[in-house]
């Protein structure tokens, strides 16, 4: 369990104040006056030593995504900083931007200063109206007080933050269509390549990251990479923020260290599952898009990146949804797909079109409506959907029938008798 002495969110819970004082009684901009200075290279090498991933749901390495920005400054350099937080299940970041945004503004500048940025784009959701609305005091205020704006604290690096908010588009949290919504134009997922690092917002060279990979990053530059990669597995180091919800009881958000057994995270941390252990049906371990963990894997499942590929799942936002035996599973997951065609961009034809299908099946199969065949036919489509599409929203938005059909078949099958008995009695 991580002590509240290795916590990098120690005002995750709105306790103490946002405010500035308050923030830097907490430790935020302690030295990182000092941490400029050393250079970009030693930024980015400490970054790759500690073994931070991004932690939006990719998990790619931030050092190594750091480093691809081209050295050559003729053309503006960006940072965004993604805040579209939509992934169902995930509500980690608003903690961060209402309760701790000067920790996110000073992972802002030094950010801004490894990439060679000296605009800094914070994409807020656009449901995120009060979350913002603190953030941009936040921002205002780090002007006032020279944290922002020409020569930053003192470090000779000039950085400006724009805060700008989306408008409640799922799709708008990849990176790519983050750009063109930034743009002013439909958030549409550009194909790739050109990476960002060479392509990006205005065709110009562009890093983005998530709120809490930019948020950690002063914290482990302070107390050093072997800090930070001391907690967790080789390759799934650090701390991360678990947002635990569904049936449990006490849904919440924890920071806890990466490799965490699923269990001690639920019943250390949420209260256990309703009606205890053995009332878990399934757990969606790493937001909407993830596939489902049954109960008989989830006493052993660690949850880093590693743990969760081990049973055919994904790391994800981290953001752990718990479902106990009440749960309607196949109503569950057909919620799930009507939620993915509803937020498809509609540019791709498997995803436009396949991902509608499968929600339409989805709903007559919780109904049973459906033949046997049928889910063999699902399954058919999701592999003709997975992998060939624009963007990851497709395979996004079929893992979850994947997860359902590998680990209760059993009980599509017996809704679908169930529904056919009936109707034959009619
Ligand atoms: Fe749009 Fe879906 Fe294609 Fe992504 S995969 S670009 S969301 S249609």
């Amino acid at each position: 369990m991580l002590e509240d002495k290795d916590r990098i969110f120690t005002n995750l819970y709105g306790f103490e104040s946002w405010s500035l004082n308050a923030a830097r009684r907490r430790g935020v901009y302690d030295g990182t006056a000092d941490i400029l200075p050393k250079g970009r290279d030693w930024i980015i090498e400490e970054i790759k030593k500690s073994n931070l991933r991004g932690r939006g749901g990719a998990g790619f390495p931030t050092g190594m995504k750091w480093s691809f920005m081209p050295k050559d400054n003729s053309l503006p350099h960006y940072l965004l900083i993604n805040a579209d937080e939509s992934e169902p299940g995930t509500c980690k970041d608003r903690d961060i931007l209402r309760h701790d945004p000067y920790r996110l503004l000073e992972g802002a500048l030094i950010a801004s200063y490894a990439v060679g940025a000296h605009a800094v784009y914070i994409y807020v959701r656009g449901e995120y109206f009060n979350e913002a609305a603190i953030l941009q005091q936040a921002v205002d205020e780090a002007y006032s007080y020279g944290l922002l704006g020409r020569n930053a604290m003192g470090a000779g690096w000039d950085c400006d933050v724009f805060i700008h908010r989306g408008a409640g588009a799922y799709v708008c949290g990849e990176e790519t269509a983050l750009m063109e919504s930034l743009e002013g134009k439909k958030g549409q997922p550009r194909n790739k390549p050109p990476f960002p690092a060479n392509a990006g917002l205005y065709s110009c060279p562009t890093t983005v990251n998530n709120v809490e990979t930019i948020a950690s990053v002063p914290e482990i530059l302070r107390r050093g990479a072997g800090w930070f990669n001391g907690f967790g597995r080789p390759k799934n180091n650090g701390t991360k923020i678990f947002c635990i919800s569904g049936h449990v009881n006490k849904p919440c958000n924890v920071e806890e260290t990466m490799g965490i057994p699923l269990r001690e995270l639920i019943e250390t941390h949420a209260g256990g599952v309703r009606g205890g252990w053995d009332n878990l049906l399934a757990v969606i371990p790493g937001g909407s898009s993830t596939p489902l963990v049954p109960a008989h894997l989830c006493d052993s499942v660690i949850m880093d990146f590693d743990g969760l590929r081990e049973v055919q799942s994904s790391f994800g936002t981290g953001a752990v949804i718990v479902m106990d035996k009440s749960t309607d599973i196949i109503y569950a997951i057909a919620r799930i797909s009507a939620f993915y065609k509803h937020e498809s961009c509609g540019q791709c034809t498997p995803c436009r079109e396949g991902i509608a299908w499968l929600a339409r099946t989805m709903a007559r199969m919780v109904r049973g409506d459906a033949s046997v065949d049928e889910i063999d036919t699902m399954i058919e489509v999701t592999k003709q959907i997975e992998g060939k599409t624009i963007c990851a929203f497709a395979d996004g938005a079929v893992w979850p029938i994947q997860g359902l059909v590998r680990h209760f078949r059993p009980l599509l099958v017996e809704r679908i008798e169930a529904y056919r008995k009936t109707a034959r009695k009619a």
